[in-house]
């Protein structure tokens, strides 16, 4: 697809009364804002307006067929976006929301068809961040909106990333925090067989496992027996850095490996700096929490410091662990590093 050329004049907005009622406005007319959520900085338009959503697929060179999810700042305002919602949906709702979940439930008439890529359910989300929170109140409508990047790059978790990423191509950005989570939210598929998540993120299986007993739940990636891929979006490559990104295992580090030249980042949750070649630039992850955290960040500081390869550990597969790891596994193509 060709990527619309960087020509728009991009407000930056600041938090304050202004700054959101500015984006409201903008928002209402049409145009496309970028704005701080909890999880990733995402590029919204007006759900309820096709040719406003049309843009965003423009804006990141974003394929047809890959579906946006809807925002909106109250619990109570799915009921018009959602057809249905069953009594396990509420559940998950009354769990998880505001927070770094999203639930596909079917759609009503409202939401266009560019907001689904023609697809009968909808994935809405309702975001804790506070930020999210007074823009989407000043929208006053539900605002569609994927993640701030140019399509197959790592989202944005600050606001120099999401400049970096949409200046020129948003109407404006909303100059925001950092990002809690870091990494993308949740993303749950209720089937008359279970729950499903499509997506590990910021609330973990565990999470959803201990919240609704009694129904069976599947992890990322093990679709119910019998079912078809949920999105056609699915299917696509994400959340490459320029670099080439490796894969390791905590405590097999073999410093060896580096002999090859050229700049190498690593990020790492067991080991230490001193494991590492001296002209490596090593960043320790104190905890999984701040791995999530600080995982695209990292990615853009080691890309615009010219570096080659990242040597990334693989993290446990529990908890917070399952969303890094999965993010892991589409940066790096599933490039593990064997000695
Ligand atoms: P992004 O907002 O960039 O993280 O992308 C949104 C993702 O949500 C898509 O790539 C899909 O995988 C998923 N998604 C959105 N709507 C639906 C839907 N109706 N059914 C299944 N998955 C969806
Ligand atoms: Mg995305």
């Amino acid at each position: 697809m060709l990527m619309r050329m960087k020509t728009k004049k991009t407000l930056i907005l600041e938090t304050d009364a202004s700054g959101f009622s500015a984006a409201g406005e903008i928002i209402r007319r049409g145009g496309l804002v970028v704005f701080p959520t909890e999880t990733v900085y995402g590029l919204g338009a007006n759900a309820f307006d096709a040719a406003a959503c049309a843009k965003i697929f423009e804006a990141k060179g974003r394929p047809q067929d890959n579906p946006l999810i809807v925002h909106t700042a109250q619990v109570f305002s799915l009921a018009r976006l959602a057809s249905v919602i069953e009594t396990r949906a509420a559940a998950l709702i009354k769990a998880f929301m505001p927070g770094p979940i999203t639930l596909i439930l079917p759609k009503t008439q409202d939401i266009p068809a560019a907001v689904t890529a023609g697809l009968p359910t909808v994935g809405l989300r309702v975001p804790s961040d506070s930020a999210a929170q007074q823009f989407l109140q000043a929208a006053g409508v539900p605002v569609a909106a994927p993640s701030a990047n140019v399509s197959g790059r790592p989202s944005p978790t600050t606001f120099d990333m999401a400049r970096a990423a949409m200046d020129g191509r948003a109407d404006a950005i909303i100059r925001g925090g950092d990002s809690r989570v870091g990494l993308e939210s949740t993303i749950v598929r209720i089937t008359e067989g279970g729950l499903e998540i499509l997506r590990p993120g910021g609330v973990s299986e565990e999470d959803i496992r201990a919240a609704i007993r009694g129904c069976p739940v599947y992890g990322a990636g093990s679709l119910c027996p019998g079912d078809t891929p949920p999105a056609p979006g699915m299917k696509y490559t994400h959340y490459k850095p320029q670099a080439e990104v490796v894969l390791f295992q905590g405590g097999k580090w073999n410093p060896r490996i580096a002999g090859a030249g050229g700049k190498t980042g690593v990020l790492t949750l067991t080991e230490k700096h001193a494991a590492f070649p001296r002209n490596f630039l090593v960043r320790e992850m104190p905890s999984l929490e701040e791995y999530a955290r600080r995982l695209y960040a990292e990615f853009f500081l080691f890309d615009s410091l010219g570096c080659e390869r990242i040597f990334a550990e693989y993290p446990p597969e529990e908890g917070l662990g399952r969303a890094v790891a999965n993010r892991l596994l589409k940066a790096s193509g599933g490039n593990f590093f064997h000695r």
